[in-house]
């Protein structure tokens, strides 16, 4: 984890349950949430062989952000 995302007003970002799935059944495979939150917060990679989107590492996470 990115050390300044490690907390969130004080608490551990471990033990806040907030984070994206992808459901690949619903994902289309555009890469728009892999290119806003794949590169600066590593959130998401890239399944090429699958064309979707895949989450890797879902507490750097923004807690309360919904944008994807
Ligand atoms: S909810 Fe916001 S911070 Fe979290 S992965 Fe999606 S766009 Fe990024």
């Amino acid at each position: 984890m990115v050390s300044e995302l490690a907390t969130w007003h004080g608490k551990s970002r471990s033990d806040i349950n907030w984070h994206p799935i992808v459901d690949p059944k619903k994902c289309t495979g555009c890469g728009m949430c892999v290119v806003t939150c794949g590169e600066k917060r590593n959130v998401f990679g890239y399944d090429r062989s699958l064309r979707k989107a895949v989450v890797l590492n879902p507490d750097n996470c923004m807690v309360g952000c919904n944008n994807c």
